[in-house]
């Protein structure tokens, strides 16, 4: 099997195969545009390498060939009188800028040295390169840190002995001769850049990214063309678009008579690529010309290496340019305008996962390098947050900026993380109470920084030995987990018009509704903005997470008796009525599914001396009354516990009570003239008898409230059980839809906690048992086939029936593609992830009519 190519023979081939840096050379070969010759080792030979642990001796002899071919092809030769020196690169399937390794200049030793010197003439530059290859060598393959070459190159300034001292330093270091034989050298950079697929930053870069572990490295060994050569020479990189504001001019920098790594290093400060107009004219103007081809050739925004050799431009590297949120929207809506794009082509050209930046800021890259990284939990809700370390919901204040970081999150906290600018949690998932209702609130929260160890007095907290007390400033990233020590800058971004615009293409293609997890006013204001279709989920005990509400939903739960919990449920009526007015009047004319009551307990009970106490002032009860009612109804496993509709069986004035409030509120936003549509959902349901039951008691309900006839209204269930799903056929036949809850679903699926499975699921990605999260993405093969089990058959009991799901994989990009394919007929999520969603819905759509 083939396993090396030059350039001209992998034309067409595959980016998988070629690597994207090898595809785009090979491509700008083909279309004639300036690039030094070289020659491609695929993907599969490094897979290969990797798993065999062993450079084959038919890829040696296959190498050989093809540096034959080259040789041929640019009339150099490895060790002649006119020596061939190459750089040797990696690159991966999909860019991963800095993340592995180079090394350039290869090709010289003694000789060679000498004969570049009789060909050329200019000493300085021959050793200038050849110092710089030892170098490069030595740290890549050998690796001797670069530090020492440094401390060599300023003590000395004779050429000849600096080159000595380096190999007097490779010697000492590694025991060894530097290799004079030229091959050797090959070899041995090649397996380098095979290896550095497995270094911790690629790891560290795939992980975050998504990059498939598994794909392995090309690695493109190319003619070296010499920025460093004089005076007419030199070295940039450019964009054909700003990438920080998307804005339509080729923005870029360059230093003459540099090499490439003299920019990144910053070394040397380099010049704005319009100040080459004046120096080399004649090359500037090619260059902007190659520069706009490239674009139209790629119809993306480009970022490109270059080199000028002796007054001969050469582009070294073209890829898509990675490109701030905002510009990435700018630009995609901008190419369609100018006639590059077309709609369907922009909408797949962005991130989703880029959007809630655009909405909320990020940090400034510029100012994280200096920061001190205190540890990394996991991406519970994405944003940034800057604020004082508080570690009680009480002491959060509401002027001023603060970061909660509680253990984990309850009821209780509802106030303090509302009032934070950040949330922190030392325990829990994706699913856990913190993530759910942070992303509910459009916060940012990073959840399961379990290295976190806050003490008892709740003054400070230790990280990784470092004491962060409360009132010190901490920086938190929710779309990556990581949290600084002190005040990292914003970079906020306006919403631009451009957003709109494009978010109304992606609803032209979408088929997927989008609907949001909402269970408030400010909610339902917040994702009709973004242009949420409906409420996919009202959580009606969430309802009560504000002010003082919680305290009669424990007043309920802790009622010892029919009349106690009435008298409870009365107080919950009329706030609960008043919350459904202004929930269906907000949302006239679109669905609103009100789930009825599912608190698993832990979540509610008092759980300290003083919320107990509290408590027991209020009811007019002992202390210890109210304690030894807790302990009596306390769960050891409250998430299958004592929850759902299982309530409503037990306690069937709880649902009663909901049903009139949300009938008696629709009755009056009707008087009003609105347009109501309710479906009311039961929770938890496993069999249709139980769901029959429970249907029964809210239609009995519902008859007896005065003017319900009037009321559109349709009663059906969550699917969030294993049984559930398989016994859809008969759930279907009574249940007038389906809402998926995925985090239930996921954790009876896979007998995971969505609350305690932090500590080992991390372990299994790791360790490659898992390949993602389950409670972030849907566990397509196992959650993922009971659902189409429960479509399957709940179509065939009715083939009408609505469909959605509302567990948090609804905004989750890569759940949403799954879901589409499902053909169901809506997602929900919360009212900050409808953009995300509705971008993702319109990506599915089209990619499946591209099939
Ligand atoms: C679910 O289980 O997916 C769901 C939406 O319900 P909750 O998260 O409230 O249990
Ligand atoms: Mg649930």
């Amino acid at each position: 099997m083939k396993n090396i190519y030059l350039f001209s023979e992998a034309y067409g081939k595959d980016r998988m195969l070629l690597g994207g840096k090898g595809a785009n050379l090979v491509e700008m070969h083909r279309i004639g545009l300036p690039i030094p010759m070289g020659v491609i080792i695929s993907t599969n030979a490094c897979r290969e390498y990797l798993k065999e642990n062993r450079f084959s001796s038919e890829l040696k002899e296959e190498l050989k060939k093809e540096i034959k071919k080259l040789e041929h092809s640019t009339g150099k030769r490895f060790n002649s009188e006119d020596p061939l020196l190459v750089s040797v690169r990696s690159g991966a399937p999909i860019s991963m800028p800095g993340m592995m390794d180079t090394i350039l200049n290869l090709g010289l030793n003694e000789k060679s040295l000498e004969m570049l010197i009789k060909k050329i003439g200019n000493e300085k530059f021959c050793y200038n390169i050849y110092q710089r290859f030892i170098q490069m060598f030595s740290e890549i393959v050998l690796g001797i840190e670069k530090e020492r070459f440094f401390e060599i190159k300023k003590k000395e300034i004779d050429d000849k002995e600096i080159i000595k001292k380096y190999k007097k330093l490779v010697k000492d270091r590694s025991g060894k001769e530097f290799p004079e034989d030229i091959e050797e050298q090959l070899f041995l950079a090649v397996e380098a850049i095979f290896n550095s697929w497995n270094n911790e930053r690629a790891r560290i870069y795939r992980k975050i990214n998504d990059i498939d572990p598994n794909m392995g490295t090309a690695v493109v060994i190319q003619h070296m063309v010499f920025g460093n050569y004089n005076e007419i020479s030199g070295t940039g990189v450019a964009f054909t678009r700003d990438p920080s504001n998307g804005e339509n001019r080729v923005f870029g920098e360059y230093l003459l008579e540099a090499q490439g790594e003299d920019i990144v290093a910053g070394i040397r400060t380099p010049l704005p690529l319009n100040r080459l107009k004046d120096q080399l004219p004649n090359i500037y103007e090619e260059f902007l010309e190659i520069a706009k081809k490239l674009e139209s050739h790629y119809k993306d925004m480009q970022d490109i290496e270059f080199t000028i050799e002796n007054g001969k431009l050469y582009i070294l590297q073209t890829r898509n340019g990675k490109r701030s949120p905002y510009a990435g929207i700018k630009i995609a809506v901008d190419m369609v305008k100018e006639g590059i794009l077309t709609e369907e082509e922009a909408i797949l050209k962005v991130d989703e996962k880029s959007l809630p930046q655009i909405l909320s800021g990020n940090f400034k890259e510029s100012d994280l390098k200096g920061k001190k990284l205190l540890g990394k939990g996991l991406p519970g809700s994405a944003g940034v947050a800057v604020g004082r370390v508080v570690l009680s919901s009480e002491r959060v204040k509401e002027e001023g900026s603060y970061i909660l970081v509680r253990t984990e999150t309850s009821p209780e906290d509802i106030k303090g993380m509302s009032l934070a600018k950040g949330i922190v949690t030392v325990k829990g998932g994706a699913t856990s109470h913190g993530a759910v209702v942070a992303r509910g609130m459009g916060k940012c929260c990073v959840t399961g920084c379990e290295k976190i160890e806050i003490d008892k007095g709740e003054t400070f907290f230790t990280i990784d030995g470092v004491k962060v007390k409360e009132g010190e400033f901490i920086s938190v990233n929710g779309y990556n987990g990581e949290i600084y020590l002190g005040e990292v800058k914003l970079d906020k971004m306006v919403l631009p018009n451009e957003f709109e615009i494009f978010l109304n293409w992606c609803r032209k293609y979408k088929k997927l509704g989008i609907r949001m997890n909402a269970d408030t006013e400010t909610d339902i204001k917040v994702g009709k903005r973004f242009g949420a279709e409906g409420v996919g989920l009202c959580r009606t005990e969430h309802m009560f997470f504000q002010g003082e509400r919680i305290w009669s939903v424990r007043e309920m739960i802790v009622a010892n008796t029919k009349e106690e919990r009435e008298k409870a449920l009365e107080k919950l009526f009329i706030l609960q009525k008043e919350d459904f007015r202004k929930i269906l009047s907000e949302m006239s004319g679109m669905p609103v599914n009100i789930r009825l009551l599912d608190p698993p307990l832990h979540e509610f009970l008092p759980k300290k001396d003083k919320e107990i106490e509290k408590l027991a002032n209020l009811l007019g009860k002992t202390y210890k009354e109210i304690e030894e009612r807790t302990k009596a109804i306390k769960e050891q496993n409250p998430m299958l516990g004592h929850r759902g509709c299982r309530l409503s069986v037990t306690y069937p004035e709880i649902y009663e009570m909901q049903v009139q409030g949300i009938i008696e509120a629709a009755i009056e936003c009707k008087k009003d003239g609105k347009e109501i549509e309710i479906e009311i959902m039961v929770p938890l349901i496993n069999s249709v008898e139980e769901f029959s039951y429970v249907k029964k008691l809210i239609e009995k309900k519902i008859e007896e409230i005065p003017g319900a006839v009037e009321i559109d209204f349709k009663i059906g269930t969550m699917i969030e059980l294993p049984r559930a799903c398989i016994q859809a056929d008969k759930i279907g036949k009574e249940s007038q839809f389906f809402s998926f809850g995925t985090n239930d679903l996921t954790q009876t699926t896979l007998g995971m906690s969505r609350d305690d499975s932090t500590k080992f699921i991390e372990e299994y990605i790791e360790k490659k048992i898992l390949e993602k999260d389950p409670f972030q993405t849907v566990d397509e093969d196992g959650v993922g086939e009971l659902m189409k089990i429960a479509i399957k058959k709940g179509k065939s009991a009715n083939e009408k029936i609505k469909i959605g799901v509302c567990g948090e994989h609804g905004g989750d990009p890569k759940s949403i593609h799954f879901f589409n394919r499902l053909g169901i007929n809506y997602v929900s999520c919360s009212p900050y992830r409808v953009p995300i969603a509705i971008v993702a819905a319109a990506k599915s759509a089209i990619e499946e009519k591209k099939c």
